[in-house]
């Protein structure tokens, strides 16, 4: 079984800008796990996230 380095999905607030590492939220039985974003901003609580590798995308 392969076990490479993963990188965790971030997930920027969209209210203050800070990224925040995915909480895993299952493990792929083809390895790999799946994400997603935290159930609020540790920052300022807010609750709406982008994925980073979305994030230049959103226009605001
Ligand atoms: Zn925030």
């Amino acid at each position: 079984m392969a076990h490479s380095p993963e990188q965790p999905d971030l997930y920027v607030c969209t209210e203050c800008q800070v990224a925040h590492a995915g909480t895993v939220a299952e493990y792929i039985e083809s390895g790999g796990h799946s994400y997603e974003p935290p159930e609020a901003c540790g920052a300022c609580g807010a609750s709406s996230f982008v994925e980073s590798s979305g994030w230049p995308h959103v226009g605001k």
